[in-house]
């Protein structure tokens, strides 16, 4: 188990050797190829203390992993996107994808805690000087989870600017009332970025303008307003429902400016989908091995059954699939890194990469054939983790609509 905070003393050797900036540049491609095999390898040394039986006793009980979320905030992982400045290693969107990425490669689910690593993302670019004091630090070094982001709710769906969750201004407090639902890690985070509408629908010019964004502390707010319910779900994911009933939070919680809530909540998007589209890759990855391994060692016929062609291709495909996803995926976090408007490029990927993903699940079952279904190989397992991602964190037909819509020019189609 990694005890030391590697990633923190990796940016000290690049330090020591004059780097021009901590931070990875773009085009300082050499550096970057160092650093990212270094945070690989080391991810990969980490995951090699929670192989398949510690997983599937966990999806058995729905447990959390408590000790591998440890493992990786106690490395560093976890705050890699926080500047040094806010107590965090200051890694760039590169990097951090290669470290979803790798964990899902080694066979590791990190759905149990990616948010903390983009989450903070909304209070980092939008909070104020004391918030982002009081709590950043402390994110970065584990001590405060902010793994919920409370934005879906059961009526309105993917039509977010719908949502009905509403926080009314009291004096120096806000009075927070609605629900939401799938709030993953709401059990085991101490904050929720929560999404809210603080100025009724029909008092708006735009739907987009009127929700706020607030950084709720659930320590305080379980028990005096806020209820939170598990929901049992298809893979092992810690997700919930989550009741506001007249919950009473300071209005030093609301981040950024009263009503501007979307934009912010947007901006973070881009960073979520890019890194969950390299999860997917990781996956795409782990697949591939497994069905490669499995078709050569499997004889049926007096043959191997990866001598058929009926079931190299499926495989093959797939991971050309995987390969140019993850080209897409890596050409977006690069763009995140320089600052760019990335919006087809993140949507892009996380759906090239859901697919990749999704195809190298399919023909992983296939190879296995009944052995597909016998948890002590872990494929289907990580069979039903991937299918989630052609549904979150955003569904495939909605990004099908961005890209019709806002880059080919299409009319919005609802
Ligand atoms: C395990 C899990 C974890 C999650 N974690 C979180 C979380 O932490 N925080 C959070 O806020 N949310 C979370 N979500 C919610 C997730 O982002 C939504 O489920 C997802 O965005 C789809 O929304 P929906 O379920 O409301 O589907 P709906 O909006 O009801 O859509 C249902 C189906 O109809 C399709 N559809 C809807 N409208 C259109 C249209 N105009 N054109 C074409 N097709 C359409 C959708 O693509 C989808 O396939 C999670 C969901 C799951 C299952």
């Amino acid at each position: 188990m990694i005890n030391n905070n590697y990633l923190v003393q990796l940016k000290k050797i690049f330090k020591e050797d004059n780097m021009p900036d901590t931070t990875i540049q773009a085009n300082d491609l050499d550096a970057q190829e160092i650093v990212i095999n270094e945070v690989r390898d080391s991810v990969a040394k980490l995951c090699s203390d929670f192989q398949g039986e510690y997983w599937r006793k966990l999806d058995r009980e729905q447990g959390y992993p408590t000790e591998f979320v440890k493992a990786l905030t106690d490395a560093g992982f976890l705050g890699a996107l926080i500047p040094e400045e806010h107590g965090g290693v200051g890694l760039g969107m590169v990097a951090a994808s290669v470290i979803l990425e790798e964990i899902h490669n080694q066979g590791c689910n990190a759905a149990a805690c990616h948010a903390q690593m983009y989450t903070m993302g909304t209070v980092l670019r939008h909070g104020s000087d004391e918030q982002k004091k009081e709590y950043l630090p402390k994110i970065a070094d584990g001590s405060l989870r902010l793994q919920a982001f409370g934005v879906t709710e059961p009526t309105s769906g993917t039509d977010t600017t719908s949502l009905r969750t509403i926080a009314v201004r009291d004096g120096n407090d806000y009075i927070i009332n609605g629900q939401k639902i799938w709030t993953s890690r709401a059990e085991h985070s101490d904050l929720m970025l929560l999404l809210a509408r603080t100025t009724p629908l029909n008092q708006v010019t735009k739907k987009t303008d009127g929700l706020s964004v607030f950084l709720l502390d659930m320590r305080v707010a379980k028990d005096n307003g806020l209820t939170i319910r598990p929901i049992k779900t298809m893979m092992n994911h810690a997700t919930t429902e989550v009741f506001f009933d007249n919950l009473r939070i300071p209005a030093s919680n609301l981040v950024g400016e009263e009503g501007k809530g979307f934009r912010y909540i947007l901006s973070g998007m881009n960073a979520e989908r890019i890194l969950i589209a390299a999860e997917c890759i990781g996956d795409a990855k782990w697949f591939t091995k497994k069905s490669t391994n499995y078709a050569n060692e499997r004889n049926v016929f007096g043959r191997p059954i990866g001598q058929n062609q009926g079931i190299q291709f499926p495989i093959a495909k797939a991971y050309t699939q995987m390969k140019a996803a993850e080209l897409m995926v890596y050409h977006a976090a690069r763009l995140y890194e320089a600052g760019k408007s990335i919006g087809e490029e993140a949507n892009t990927a996380k759906l090239l990469a859901a697919d990749a993903s999704w195809a190298a699940a399919e023909a992983c079952v296939q190879t296995h054939g009944g052995f597909g279904f016998a948890e002590e190989y872990d494929v289907e397992r990580k069979f039903r983790e991937a299918r989630l991602y052609q549904v979150a964190p955003i569904s495939t037909n909605l990004i099908l609509s961005y890209i019709a819509e806002h880059v080919l020019g299409m009319p919005r189609s609802y």
